[in-house]
């Protein structure tokens, strides 16, 4: 065992287990750790290094801005801020945004604005507004948030709650009409569950959403910290079935790999309810990170790594169905976001994650039963190629593993 895993042991709090590796370098799709050991990273950071490790612009870019101006909070203007919403609202078509660090942050914004919103302009009664979420839902970890969660382990021994939210079967449309009543303010939706393990709801489930949202006058709010930014194939994950949104929110690969930086926009009309001294961040919009959110952005759009991300999606995905193996009980996903459902009486998803990560590659279980590939847009075909490999020699040993005992 390393002695810098014993140190993390003593002095960090263990609210994660992670994989045995220690971590020292990263560049592009690959990271080396204490040993000098290389591994290809088809987990990157949950979406966060969608970019690459030390993505060559990105880094360019944070070396003149590090050296030129970092943070003045928002009781200033910086020279910054405008051009990275500009962007950011030009290419969600919203009109609109607040700027925050972690998805959490953005997250809890969202529930701010459309809790005023529904006070203000839809003219529910004081401390009446309720909020509509999923079941399996991940939104992050703050109290309000893990109020809105129906996964045990993220809220026991964290009550009370505060309350204003409700639950309804993720994929059923029925359940969402029936939940909808005049106190509704807005209904928060992943496009795909990741946290959830790359759970994906039926087809014109999202159209049919909004189009119920628009009907009762309530607002749609994607949270796409995860899904977001070309994960799917597509800019946003909405744009599957044509969706536009009240309400979305980015964070994760929005800070290029290299910063915390998240965002909720909005339509206007919804944005407008803020007024000075509502709600705010020290840090949320400096100029590091916006220089960065918009350099990531521009990345994003310049490179076709929403594209990309449609094209070696299929492949990898295409490429993993192929492999037949009575471990495996489903493949699923869209673009670089792919999930491997593990038959729990046959396999576990963390030691076959375990035995990845002896051969060089690096993913993550979620929950018990599925591994999640996740890799970094920039990812080329022939490292899917040795990826496959990989995954289809650790099913086959594991499987002659299960036969012989
Ligand atoms: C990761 C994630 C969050 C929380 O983001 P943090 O930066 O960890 O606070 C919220 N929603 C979704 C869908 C996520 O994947």
């Amino acid at each position: 065992m390393s002695a810098r895993i014993d140190l993390e042991a003593q002095y960090c709090a263990h609210n994660y287990h992670p994989l045995p590796v220690v971590l020292t370098r990263g560049e592009g799709v690959y990271v080396w750790d204490e040993d000098g050991k290389k591994y290809l990273d088809m987990m990157s950071a949950y979406s966060a290094v969608s970019h690459g490790h030390a993505n060559p612009r990105l880094v360019k870019l944070v070396q003149q801005q590090v050296a030129t101006l970092n943070i003045v909070s928002r009781a200033f203007h910086s020279d910054r801020l405008g051009p990275f919403l500009e962007r950011a609202c030009e290419l969600t078509g919203l009109d609109m945004a607040l700027p925050m660090n972690t998805g959490a942050e953005a997250v809890e914004t969202a529930i701010k604005a459309a809790r005023k919103w529904a006070y203000t302009v839809k003219g529910v009664a004081e401390d009446r507004a309720e909020i509509i979420a999923c079941t399996g839902n991940f939104h992050g970890r703050t109290i309000a948030i893990v109020a809105m969660s129906d996964e045990a382990q993220y809220r026991r021994g964290f009550g009370p709650f505060p309350p204003g939210f409700r639950l309804v079967q993720y994929g059923d449309i029925d359940a969402l009409e029936t939940a909808i009543n005049a106190n509704t303010a807005a209904f928060i939706v992943e496009p795909i569950q990741g946290e959830g393990g790359i759970v994906m709801p039926p087809e014109g489930y999202l159209k049919a959403a909004a189009e119920l949202c628009r009907k009762h006058n309530v607002l749609l709010i994607a949270d796409e910290i995860q899904t977001g930014l070309g994960r799917t194939g597509k800019l946003l994950a909405v744009e599957h079935e044509n969706v536009v949104p009240d309400g979305l929110i980015l964070g994760k690969a929005l800070g290029g790999g290299i910063l915390p930086v998240s965002m909720f926009l909005a339509k206007r009309e919804v944005m407008s309810v803020f007024q000075p001294g509502d709600h705010g961040s020290t840090f949320g919009g400096n100029p590091l990170g916006a220089a960065v959110g918009l350099e990531a952005l521009n990345i994003l759009v310049e490179e076709k790594l929403a594209e990309r991300s449609a094209e070696m999606g299929a492949y990898l995905k295409q490429k993993l169905e192929a492999i037949d193996s009575p471990l495996v009980s489903e493949v699923r996903g869209k673009g670089l976001f792919i999930g491997i459902e593990i038959d729990p009486e046959k396999g576990s998803a963390r030691a076959i994650c375990e035995a990845l990560m002896e051969r060089g590659l690096l993913s993550k279980e979620t929950h018990a039963t599925v591994v999640r590939l996740a890799p970094p847009l920039v990812i080329s075909r022939a490292e899917i190629d040795w990826a496959v490999t990989q995954i289809q020699e650790v099913l086959s040993e594991m499987d002659s593993m299960r036969l012989a005992s």
